[in-house]
Formats: C-alpha cells, sequence, structure tokens
C-alpha cells in the first residue's frame, strides 16, 4: 500500500512535469490559472521582414553517438543553466529581456535552445543573444512537435530549416539540440546525430513554465534537483513567469556552494 502510494505519487509527479513542458510552449489558453505577477517585460514578435527558409541538409563530416544526455560529470562541480526559447506557431510566445539582463549583469555563460518560427518572429532579439559572447545558441527544433510522431523526413526538416536560420541571423551553426517537451526515440536520436548534433535534455527541472510557482518556488526546485554536472532547465520564451526574478538567488545559491556556471558545450567538454 505504502509503495503503491509512493509509485503513484511518482506517476502524478511525472505527469506534472510533462504537463509543464507541454504548455511551456503552447497556448496560455490551456491554462486554468492566471499567473499574479506576468512576466516582466515580455516583448511582442519583432516586426521585421520574415525571412523565407527552406530545410537545406546540413555540411557534417562528424556524426556524435546517437545516444541522450542528460548531465556533464557527476565528479565536477560544473552546472549549465538552460533556457529554452521556443513556440508554437499558432501561439507565439515572447522575449524575457529582463532574465538576459540577469544573466548578463552576472556576466554567467548560458545556453538557449532556439526554436526556428521563435526565431522567425524574434530576429532582432535572436541576434541580441548572439552578441553576448556567453551565450551558446542551439537546436530546439523549427515549431516545437512532438518528435517521436515525426517520419526521418519531418524531423530532418524541423532540425535543417531551424540551423538555417540560425546561420542566416547569427552566422553560426548548433552543437546539440532539444527535443520538444524531451520526447524522442531512437529514430530522433539517430536523425539527430546524423545531422552531426548531440541530442541533450536535462536533469534538472526549475519548474518555471508554471504559473503557481513563484520565485521561491522555482529556486527551491533548482536547489533540490542540482547536483555536479547538472543540466537546469527554464524558459526565457516568457513562458518561465518569474524565472527573472528567481534567477538571481540561483546563480547566488550555486556558486555559493561551489559550482562553476557553464554552457552545455562547456560541461561536456565538447568543442
Ligand atoms: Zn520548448
Amino acid at each position: 500500500m505504502g509503495e503503491n502510494a509512493i509509485t503513484m505519487n511518482k506517476k502524478n509527479i511525472q505527469f506534472l512535469l510533462i504537463w509543464m513542458l507541454v504548455t511551456a510552449c503552447t497556448s496560455n489558453a490551456q491554462m486554468t490559472v492566471t499567473p499574479i505577477i506576468a512576466p516582466s517585460q515580455i516583448s511582442a514578435p519583432t516586426d521585421t521582414p520574415i525571412p523565407t527558409v527552406a530545410a537545406t541538409p546540413i555540411p557534417t563530416d562528424f556524426i556524435p553517438p546517437a545516444e541522450l544526455i542528460t548531465s556533464g560529470d557527476w565528479l565536477r562541480p560544473n552546472v549549465a543553466l538552460t533556457f529554452d526559447v521556443c513556440q508554437d506557431p499558432q501561439y507565439p510566445a515572447g522575449y524575457d529581456s529582463a532574465l538576459v539582463d540577469v544573466l548578463t549583469r552576472y556576466d554567467i555563460p548560458a545556453t538557449f535552445f532556439l526554436g526556428g518560427d521563435w526565431m522567425r518572429t524574434h530576429p532582432e532579439e535572436t541576434k541580441a543573444l548572439a552578441s553576448n559572447p556567453k551565450f551558446e545558441l542551439d537546436n530546439h527544433s523549427w515549431s516545437h512537435p512532438d518528435f517521436t510522431q515525426l517520419s526521418d523526413e519531418e524531423i530532418a526538416q524541423q532540425i535543417e530549416m531551424t540551423e538555417e536560420l540560425l546561420l542566416q541571423i547569427t552566422g553560426r551553426h548548433s552543437r546539440f539540440f532539444r527535443p520538444p517537451f524531451g520526447f524522442y526515440n531512437d529514430l530522433t536520436l539517430k536523425s539527430v546525430s546524423q545531422h552531426g548534433l548531440y541530442t541533450v535534455t536535462w536533469d534538472s527541472i526549475s519548474g518555471d513554465p508554471d504559473p503557481n510557482f513563484d520565485a521561491a518556488t522555482i529556486f527551491a526546485e533548482v536547489k533540490r534537483t542540482v547536483r555536479n554536472g547538472s543540466i537546469v532547465i527554464m524558459h526565457a520564451n516568457g513562458r518561465g513567469w518569474h524565472t527573472a526574478e528567481a534567477l538571481p538567488a540561483i546563480i547566488e545559491y550555486l556558486q555559493a556552494r561551489g559550482y562553476t556556471l557553464v554552457t552545455v558545450s562547456q560541461l561536456l567538454e565538447i568543442k
């Protein structure tokens, strides 16, 4: 009975976490609770000409292992703060400039997983992220679909269109791919690796897409789940409701505990 209760509880928690990630990049209308404080300084999509993007195969002679990476070395006190910046094209998201300001003020390396459709509607914000040499920009698919439901061709299109636009706007390519919602299968891993990218999710969940999570709760969740080598997931698309507010405490706590904040490349020692 006790064990069953614990198993059920774990399942419920897993369901809750998946629900939070699903809502992070989709409609606010799905949420029944209105946040008390809206994220500060969320910009609307930039009013600039929208580039046309075709799927272009990425020239690569490097094929990384077709494996999922959830963290770095557990023996080294490094932590990577990562921020998903995604949107479902039907539900445009924003840009949490207050959060980026905190990272810049603390001079902290960070990794942003950018959605292609988000970059399409936010080219100026994409450039702003690219202008900080401590920020790493990576691929988070084009339109945020569930990759377990896609064909090989559809996966290739999602990855290649996003890479193409990232290159157009910033002149850079990604090293890492984060599957939307963290959903993946063998085909996802194989296709991502054939594009020369590593598949990276997380092992420390801030829970920031939950409007009921205030800054103290986000901070407490990071404190509870972070350890050596952790990859922490947060959101910078305005769907992390109190992320910017929680971030100074998170950064100061991690640094006081002796963690070095690094990019995902640095965490995984991938040049
Ligand atoms: Zn996302």
